[in-house]
């Protein structure tokens, strides 16, 4: 494990577990060098708790990336709650986990992700502080994916020249609080839609509402689209799918979309232009931290909408270099991060 920790980059893994409840939760801090560590409370089942873990430390990580691309004075941290298998009392487990993120003083603040809601959220504030998305603050989604649709219109542009997304094919997977927006705003533009989720209900309702053709859900991958849209769960960029795509296209906000960092180059070499997680997706987080500042929504927006501008330049640094557009996003993440630490040290 700390060899884990020390390979990401990780400063401090956390666990708590509350037999109470029956909450087992897990928060890993990777920074704090530029602020207080942020980022989401994921709460879904794993089958071996060794993926929680690497989950836990992969995404966090990722939030230290995401919130120095965008500037934002935080860190990155996350937290991953076990979901229980048997019946389990939800405000009074969401409670106990709040009183566990209280006990980091500060160090960790959290917010909703992929199983949370925001009535979580609200429980989570009867016992701390140190959390936003609650109800006077709100879901990021809609800003994730307001991100997501302006680094699609930046992906189409760069690697067709097209101005409009009318008649763009695209494949969406997971239509969750999300995906499902970004399928709306798509549609909406005269984006063609295939989707899939593993929860036939949503795809079924992006059938009804937005004319989307709906696949299974391991047939994405292989759909001859320009653009594939992920917005599930991460490592979808694999070994097993990563032959299948036909698509010159890849922009969507799932987090840790890439299983091993090479994965990234293997695009690039199959001529697929890729847009980085942590790059695309970080509208959710630019709304919570300006939000938890109290900055005016007007600044969000137009914080959520520069995401476009930084890809394009991502891409055209890479085209002019060579070099795989998540080495240097990863990069230049990582130089902020230094840059924050060394002045630290000077102080
Ligand atoms: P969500 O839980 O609301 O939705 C995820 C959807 O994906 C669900 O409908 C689920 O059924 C579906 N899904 C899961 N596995 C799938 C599979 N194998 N095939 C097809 N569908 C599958 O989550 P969300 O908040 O919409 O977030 C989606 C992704 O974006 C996550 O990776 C999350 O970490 C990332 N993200 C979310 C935000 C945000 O603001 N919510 C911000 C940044 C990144």
């Amino acid at each position: 494990m700390f060899q884990q920790m020390e390979s990401n980059g990780t400063q401090r893994l956390h666990f708590f577990s509350d037999p109470e409840t029956g909450l087992k939760a897990i928060i890993a801090i990777h920074s704090t060098v530029r602020g207080p560590a942020i980022g989401g409370c994921r709460f879904i089942s794993y089958q071996q708790e060794d993926n929680a873990v690497i989950d836990a430390l992969r995404l966090a990580r990722g939030m230290s990336y995401k919130a120095a691309l965008a500037g934002l004075p935080h860190g990155g941290g996350k937290a991953v709650i076990i979901k229980p298998e048997n019946h389990f009392n939800r405000p009074a487990l969401f409670q106990a986990f709040g009183r566990f993120v209280n006990t980091l003083n500060g160090d960790y603040i959290t917010a909703m992700d992929s199983g949370t809601q925001v009535s979580d959220m609200d429980q989570i504030n009867k016992t701390t502080n140190w959390v936003t998305c609650t109800n006077s603050i709100g879901d990021p989604s809609p800003m994730t994916a307001l991100g997501v649709f302006e680094g699609i219109k930046a992906a189409v542009r760069f690697k067709l020249g097209r101005h409009s997304l009318n008649g763009i094919h695209i494949s969406l997977q997971g239509l969750g609080h999300v995906g499902y927006e970004v399928a709306r705003l798509l549609h909406q533009t005269g984006a063609k839609l295939t989707v899939a989720d593993i929860n036939q209900e949503r795809a079924l309702l992006c059938e009804k509402n937005f004319s989307a053709q709906v696949v299974e859900p391991d047939d994405i991958y292989a759909i001859d689209a320009d653009l594939f849209c992920p917005c599930g769960l991460g490592a979808i960029i694999n070994d097993q799918t990563i032959d299948q795509f036909k698509v010159s296209m890849i922009a969507g906000s799932a987090n840790n979309q890439l299983a091993e960092e090479h994965h990234g180059e293997i695009l690039a070499q199959k001529g697929i232009l890729y847009a980085p997680d942590f790059l695309i997706n970080a509208g959710g987080l630019i709304f919570v931290a300006l939000q938890y500042s109290a900055q005016p929504q007007a600044a969000i927006r137009s914080k959520v909408m520069q995401i476009s501008d930084a890809l394009k330049n991502l891409f055209q640094e890479s085209s002019m270099t060579g070099i795989a557009v998540n080495r240097i996003a990863n990069k230049k993440a990582e130089e902020i991060i230094s840059a924050a630490e060394s002045m630290n040290s000077a102080a």
